[in-house]
């Protein structure tokens, strides 16, 4: 990784990579935007930036003027990689737990801030999802970003800015990070379905293209278009949480899979479709529905969704799931 791999984001890796050159850092960035688009990676970069001791015989002048004619950070030091693979002492990163960021969280933070660093001269926290800070968190995070101590830089990350306490905003350089466009994805070789899935995310890209994550993604809509019974597999996840996150997935590609089919029956196009490769299934199944039956089941599935914000007994949502799909058999 470095600042030239992140996609799509050239005026936010514009203004670090300057701030960084001119020595300008300010103390607290919030950076905003979807999920996936390089937030968290860009805040690494910054924090390599600051603490990268490449060995490019032109830098060892300390001139700052030659570091625009280098690759920087250069990704290659004992920093670099360190930071590379969240090791090196004074990058922390935090993010919520059960969707919640802590005030114990917070204060460990502060009390790492107050030390010295160890290894360089500076300290960055990234925390990541700030819009999870309970309200006596962001309260104890509010006095350390008004009186930040010498040589910390706060990278906050967020998909939801009007979420963010506006005291914490206030404090912040915001810095806007966009969905990242269908033709760039297109460029990465990324196929097409996955395109759809991924919502303008390279992470979220990332994620469908894992292999594991295509074989359950392939089990699901087999389940949906071909009457395949449909996998409990919940059963495999090692933990609760896990198995929430399974669960959330095959709620969202079941709905993405009844949207197909109501796209195909009111479009006819199947350039709009997102499971572009199940298109043969999808035209054959969706004569078979009409578009209220289709939509109830979208608003079935939203709902079950929505539960699961609710710890809802995940057992129960799989039995639901099993018999919204048999009552597609039925219907033949
Ligand atoms: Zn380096």
């Amino acid at each position: 990784m470095s600042f030239s791999n992140i996609l799509a984001q050239q005026t936010a890796v514009w203004l670090f990579k300057k701030a960084l050159q001119e020595e300008k850092l300010a103390h607290a960035y919030l950076l905003t935007g979807p999920d996936g688009v390089g937030k968290r990676t860009l805040a690494k970069e910054t924090a390599k930036g600051l603490n990268c001791r490449g060995d490019y015989p032109q830098l060892e002048t300390q001139n700052s003027e030659l570091k625009t004619e280098v690759i920087w950070p250069c990704d290659r030091c004992r920093e670099c990689r360190l930071i590379e693979s969240d090791q090196y002492a004074d990058v922390m990163v935090l993010t919520p737990e059960n969707k919640s960021l802590k005030i114990e969280t917070i204060r460990r933070l502060q009390r790492a801030v107050a030390l010295k660093p160890y290894e360089s001269h500076f300290r960055v926290a990234i925390i990541q999802d700030v819009d999870q800070l309970t309200p006596d968190a962001a309260h104890a995070f509010l006095k350390t970003l008004e009186e930040p101590p010498q040589g910390v830089f706060f990278f906050l990350t967020t998909q939801y800015r009007e979420r963010v306490f506006a005291t914490i905003q206030s404090r912040c350089q915001v810095v806007f990070m966009k969905a990242i466009p269908k033709q760039i994805l297109e460029q990465k070789m990324i196929p097409r379905p996955i395109i759809s899935l991924a919502q303008g995310s390279f992470g979220r890209a990332s994620y469908w293209m894992d292999p594991e994550i295509g074989e359950r993604r392939k089990k699901i809509l087999s389940a949906l278009f071909l009457n395949h019974p449909l996998d409990d597999i919940n059963e495999k996840a090692s933990s609760k949480e896990e198995e929430r996150l399974l669960m959330e997935e095959k709620l969202l590609l079941l709905e993405s899979g009844f949207r197909d089919l109501i796209v195909w029956k009111k479009t006819k196009e199947e350039s709009l479709l997102i499971h572009w490769d199940y298109r043969e299934h999808i035209k054959n199944f969706a004569p078979r529905f009409g578009i209220n039956e289709l939509e109830d089941k979208i608003i079935s599935l939203e709902r079950l969704t929505q539960g699961l914000d609710r710890s809802a007994n995940l057992k129960l949502t799989q039995a639901v799931l099993e018999l919204e799909l048999a009552s597609l058999t039925k219907a033949e």
